[in-house]
């Protein structure tokens, strides 16, 4: 069996930058401070599980301890609402903002466009962390799933507020032609639509590159957490290819049968660490590691 990895895979930079800053928070603070992430950090379970040992826990927003006098909160790199930050800082903690900068440009975008009287369209999944981090920044903006639902808000819209200036952005993960489909269906009722550009390059590179392996594979392993929005996308597109395709978290659940494909593609999500890609190209080229407990 061949194994081919894409050209561009694993960690992205705010993803990177994410977990650097919380490594530095963790040392800085050992046996003095606790500290908490709001939320899972990434979306990789090795990694949680590590920084746990390390002592760093996980806040609920919806069950916040009292106070957090003495605590370090690190914002993951999806962001916040700028409401919460208010409700963190007021009980106490320090916090340490690991906003990736291209999800804190789309947060200002979508002020600077509320503040210019915009409605505001955000095109993502509505539970997704950031998309509700944005929607912090643009408190009355629309949140559309997919085109169905950007017609029927559009329409909505256009008997209440036939005038209205309106923008499109989108979660950065969103695939370039879904987020064109939104568009054109917003635009059909509203011609000046104001479409700005939120897609994140590193998604983009990480879908390019799936899309360029597939046509040189028999199958297709993307490694990533289950929960992570972009992860699902390379397996959706790959899938959509008409690949075989499987989402992994760990070597061990490398599929027992995928020997049988003489050549096999390698993707990882923006919140796979190295290590876990090195260890699954390992187990996949070890035919005694596969299936034993990685
Ligand atoms: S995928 Fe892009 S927007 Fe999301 S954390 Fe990574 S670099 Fe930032």
């Amino acid at each position: 069996m061949q194994l081919i990895k894409a050209e561009v895979l694993g960690y992205c930079m705010g993803v990177r930058r994410a977990v650097t800053m919380a490594e530095e928070a963790v040392k800085a603070a050992a046996g003095v401070h606790r500290v908490y992430t709001l939320g899972p950090l990434i979306h990789n379970p090795q990694v949680l599980e590590r920084f746990r040992s390390q002592g760093l826990d996980i806040l609920d927003e919806t069950e916040l301890p009292q106070d957090l006098v003495s605590s370090v909160v690190i914002i993951r790199a999806h962001g916040i609402t700028p409401q919460m930050e208010t409700v963190l800082a007021c009980k106490g903690a320090r916090l340490v903002d690991a906003t990736c900068p291209t999800v804190k440009k789309s947060q200002m975008k979508a002020r600077s466009l509320t503040d210019a009287g915009y409605r505001i369209f955000l095109a993502g999944e509505r539970y997704h962390g950031e998309v509700i981090g944005i929607q912090g920044y643009a408190p009355s903006c629309l949140v559309v799933a997919d085109p169905g639902e950007a017609t029927e808000k559009a329409e909505a819209l256009y008997h209440s507020a036939p005038t209205a200036k309106t923008a499109l952005l989108s979660q950065t993960t969103i695939a370039p032609d879904e987020y064109q489909r939104i568009a054109q269906a917003i635009h059909a009722y509203f011609p000046t639509l104001e479409i700005i550009d939120t897609i994140c390059k590193a998604t983009r590179d990480r879908q390019y590159a799936l899309s360029k392996l597939c046509p040189q594979v028999d199958a297709l392993l993307v490694i990533g957490g289950k929960e992570s929005a972009n992860t699902r996308r390379l397996l959706a597109i790959a899938q959509a290819l008409g690949k075989p395709a499987w989402l992994l978290e760990r070597a061990a659940e490398i599929p027992p049968g995928i020997r049988a494909y003489p050549v096999v593609g390698l993707a990882a999500g923006a919140s796979t660490p190295d290590e876990l890609i090195d260890r699954i190209a390992r187990a996949l080229t070890n035919r005694t590691l596969i299936g034993e407990n990685l």
